[in-house]
């Protein structure tokens, strides 16, 4: 693009090349234009037209697109939820005064991680960024202390921000966990990260497909340089009082993303107040696996949030409430304390049904606090933010009125942290008008007394006005011009209209403007004076409106960590509120949370599929778990029995209960587990190159890795992606593994359909056999959805796989070979699994208990040299003849 040296074009060069990983959306009158290649991808990503202008006649033509001011926020919103920067240019200087070309600057840059518009944003959820740093990603050889991943956190919706660290040789894989409970919109990493070997952090990045990664220079990720932006954003002269100073690559990720913010926002961000650190030791631990696989956020399927535990949770009547329910979902406690205090919480707003629906309604009228005051503080608001605000703190000392009553401590603690910020209430109410427009720069933003000058300023203006409305009647008294009019438009301002007929009758002193087919207008001296008072007033009353508003909105921001602390409260309540009415609504208990290794479930239920519409009612089934006779339990059934939704269902009932929240049961005795694990289904992960063997693989060793004895795990067949015989052998040995207290002796649930494993039971101490009742009849077979004790006979496959509606010659063809293979098992010993011996300690279990033979379709015929050699009498034979028949038999083979 050569010359197209228009000052324009100059400036926008200019601005661009400061921007070049933007789409520079560039402010020109009404419009936002874009050019060149930018012009391109966004008239594509816009679906708007894109057309082309000769800067001169000697250079070629400039792409261009753009789309008008007042609907930039929707245009906006698709480009971000396309993965695009947008770098917002406005004109920073008045056209009518400006000298030459208009001074432009960009004023903000939007990406995936940094929108703040509620078109872009989801109100019921957070919207993260994330940095991710390790040594190693600058290239660096780690020292073995350096050996951790850093990841730091921000919502700059709210103010939210986390640093954390991970560790160990499962840290990549706990980076990944963390993206996947945050999901972030998009990863901050080093600049030359970007261009470095495959590394492990670029794997997990690839794994977690769903943000836009973007580079930022390394000197930002330096740990001084890092720090020393920490200290100044909370300028403080250390970060101890954070409990993160010994974070080096958490603090390395958190102060260059913080930076990163602060330049796109070009804003000090004061709404960020604190800095936290993720601590996993205050909280189960869920990893990633078993958030998709219990479907926690999001079904598996559809990725919908209905037909999640959250969807299901989720009765919030604010928006705040719904992210905090979503943090408590993702962070489950551990300290019995924690969890009783919700618990009770929760009990007394579902006994009290009058006060829940009241708590419920008067949430209802509170707005999304934390994010309104992060608009005001960037100085993103308008008067309505400030009048949803202000309505919002009006309802706020109702909620120690009907709260005040209630005996649980933790409701009484968000009562007493509520603030009810009434001295900004008033402030807004006596400023700001009851139905502000959502524009500012029209004026009629601040009520009447709030401001002498601006009072007299209307006053001026509307006698202006009333003059000019009198004018009118005087003048064609004056005049005996009947039609005469006063007339306003925005070229000439105010003036006195003639028709042609009547230009005889004009006065002397009037003074032609212009000159129409049928009429005339006229100005006067005195027109023009009474004029210059009322237009002068108005764009005095329009500024100092604006100027008034944003003193306003500046001195609201300062209140912002009031404001938080408010929202919490709000937060808090609301969830409490929600779990209430689910547990009404659902018929939940309240389970009996200790730290005892119990696991003990009277008629639990599925909370989901519960829910679900279902042809047959939910049948609900008890469970008895413990550390010591009932460890393992293994449940085998038929397909479709209900294996799976069983031992969800314990792993859900668990989770809810250390949420806080009552459980699908009509007894329910919970030892706290420190953390869930799960290994269900099968999908590939080809975009590491990995099969499903391998995912299953992979997930079966972090839990084998990773788990403790306070951990449950809940196993839902492994090995099946292999052949038989290598798959039994693996899910033997990972259950012995499991079930094993010198080794790991956690709380376990393993479906699977190796009925082989049910021997188990028998051989060691701590395993038991479980199985879901079916009942065969007519050569049907008739689901009953019952746990009983004991292991399956059968599998039913085929009645099953009749059920999906397989083509009866399959069926029968299906039913053939399983008669045949059932024969030959029991007639062939040798073609067996052979049973391993149990063991029970760690060296005893690397002793192979492989299988050394696959089992064949049908079973094997010997074969003819065999059948020969069996015959064979040796002593009737001479060394020669033995040798030659050798020779033979060989030959046949
Ligand atoms: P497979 O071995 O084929 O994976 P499965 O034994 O794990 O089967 P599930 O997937 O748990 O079976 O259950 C199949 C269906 O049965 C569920 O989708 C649900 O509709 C129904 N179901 C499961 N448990 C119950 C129950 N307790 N009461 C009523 N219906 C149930």
């Amino acid at each position: 693009m050569a010359a197209e040296n228009t000052p324009m074009l100059q400036q926008y060069r200019r601005i661009k090349a400061e921007y070049p990983d933007t789409i520079l959306f560039f402010r020109m009158g009404d419009f936002y234009e874009m050019f060149f290649e930018d012009a391109e991808i966004a008239s594509k990503a816009l679906q708007i037209t894109l057309t082309s202008r000769h800067a001169s006649q000697n250079t070629p033509p400039v792409p261009l697109c753009g789309v008008p001011y007042h609907a930039v926020d929707n245009y906006l919103a698709r480009m971000i939820r396309q993965g695009f920067r947008v770098a917002i240019c406005e004109q920073v200087e008045d056209p009518k005064t400006a000298k030459g070309i208009v001074k432009r600057e960009v004023v903000r840059v939007v990406t995936p991680g940094t929108a703040l518009d509620a078109t872009i944003l989801d109100a019921r959820e957070n919207n993260y960024i994330a940095a991710v740093f390790s040594p190693a990603m600058l290239g660096e050889k780690p020292s073995q202390k350096d050996q951790l991943v850093g990841v730091a956190l921000i919502d700059l919706s709210t103010g939210e921000f986390y640093l954390g660290e991970l560790s160990g040789v499962m840290r990549f894989q706990r980076l990944l966990d963390e993206l996947q409970r945050f999901e972030p919109k998009e990863v901050v990493v080093p600049e030359s990260h970007a261009y470095s070997q495959q590394t492990e952090e670029q794997r997990v990045l690839a794994d977690y497909k769903a943000a836009c990664v973007t580079s930022y220079p390394d000197r930002a990720f330096q740990l001084r340089a890092a720090k020393q932006v920490l200290l100044d954003h909370f300028q403080v002269h250390s970060l101890a009082g954070f409990g993160v100073q010994e974070a080096s690559s958490g603090l390395s990720a958190a102060g260059a993303l913080l930076q990163y913010i602060q330049e796109t926002q070009k804003s000090a961000l004061p709404h960020i107040r604190k800095l936290s650190l993720l601590r996993h030791d205050e909280f189960m631990l869920i990893d990633f696996a078993t958030q998709r696989n219990l479907e926690l956020y999001r079904t598996i399927n559809d990725h919908a949030r209905a037909g999640s535990l959250l969807g299901l949770l989720d009765k919030t009547m604010t928006s705040m409430g719904a992210r905090m329910l979503q943090k408590w979902l993702r962070y489950p406690l551990v300290r019995i304390a924690d969890i009783q205090a919700r618990l009770d919480a929760v009990e007394e707003l579902k006994k009290d049904t009058i006060v829940r629906g009241d708590l419920r309604d008067l949430l209802k009228g509170v707005h999304d606090l934390e994010r309104l005051i992060t608009r005001l503080t960037l100085s993103a608001a308008n008067a309505r933010d400030l009048v949803a605000l202000k309505l919002s703190c009006l309802r706020l000392p109702e909620f120690r009125r009907l709260l005040s009553a209630l005996k649980s401590p933790l409701i009484a603690e968000q009562v007493e942290n509520c603030d009810e910020l009434q001295d900004v209430a008033q402030l807004i109410d006596r400023a700001i008008m009851d139905e502000p427009p959502l524009t500012l720069r029209e004026g009629k933003l601040i009520k009447p007394g709030y401001n002498a000058e601006l009072d007299e300023l209307r006053v001026i203006s509307k006698e202006g006005k009333h003059w000019i409305a009198d004018l009118e009647r005087k003048e064609k008294e004056r005049s005996g011009i009947a039609s005469l009019k006063v007339k306003y438009n925005k070229v000439f301002g105010y003036f006195i209209e003639i028709t042609k007929p009547n230009l005889h009758l004009v006065p002397d002193d009037y003074i032609i403007k212009q000159t129409l087919v049928n009429a005339t207008r006229f100005i006067t001296p005195e027109l023009k004076e009474y004029e210059s008072k009322v237009l002068g007033a108005e764009d005095r009353i329009v500024e100092l409106e604006y100027s008034l508003f944003q003193e306003l909105r500046q001195s609201v921001s300062h209140e912002v960590e009031r404001v938080l602390r408010t929202a919490e409260t709000i937060a808090v309540l609301d969830v409490l509120a929600a779990l209430a009415e689910v547990a009404d609504r659902n018929l939940y208990v309240k389970p009996e949370v200790s730290d005892s290794d119990r696991l003990d479930i009277t008629e639990g239920r599925h909370p989901v599929i519960e829910q679900m519409k279902l042809d047959e009612p939910f049948i609900p089934n008890d469970t008895r778990m413990d550390c010591n006779e009932n460890r393992l339990l293994i449940i085998t059934g038929p397909n479709m029995a209900g294996k799976s939704t069983y031992i969800r269902q314990v792993a859900l009932i668990t989770l809810m209960a250390q949420l806080g929240s009552f459980v699908p049961a009509k007894r329910a005795e919970i030892g706290t587990v420190d953390r869930i694990f799960t290994r269900i289904g099968a999908s590939d992960n080809l975009s590491r190159g990995e099969s499903t063997f391998m995912v299953e693989m992979n997930e079966t060793a972090n839990i084998l890795n990773n788990a403790t004895q306070r951990s449950l795990i809940i196993l839902d067949e492994i090995g099946r992606g292999t052949s038989t015989f290598d798959g039994m052998s693996i899910a033997w040995a990972v259950a012995e593994f499991i079930n094993n207290r010198e080794i790991l002796g956690a709380r376990a649930l393993f479906a699977t359909h190796y009925h082989e494993l049910t021997e188990l039971a028998t051989l060691l101490t701590g395993v038991k056999n479980y199985n879901v009742a079916v009942k065969e009849w007519n050569d049907q077979v008739i689901f009953l959805r019952k746990i009983i004790e004991g292991g399956a006979d059968q599998s039913y496959g085929i009645q099953v796989a009749r059920l999906a509606g397989l083509p009866a010659a399959v069926i029968r063809r299906a039913k053939e070979i399983l008669a045949d293979l059932e024969q030959d098992r029991h007639g062939e010993a040798e073609h067996h699994f052979t049973k391993p011996a149990a063991t029970s300690t760690a060296s005893s279990r690397k002793k192979s208990v492989a299988p050394k033979e696959q089992m064949s379709l049908f079973g094997e015929r010997p074969h003819p040299v065999v059948a020969r050699l069996k015959d064979l009498d040796i002593n009737a034979l001479t060394p020669l003849e033995a040798l030659n028949l050798l020779q033979q038999l060989q030959k046949e083979c």
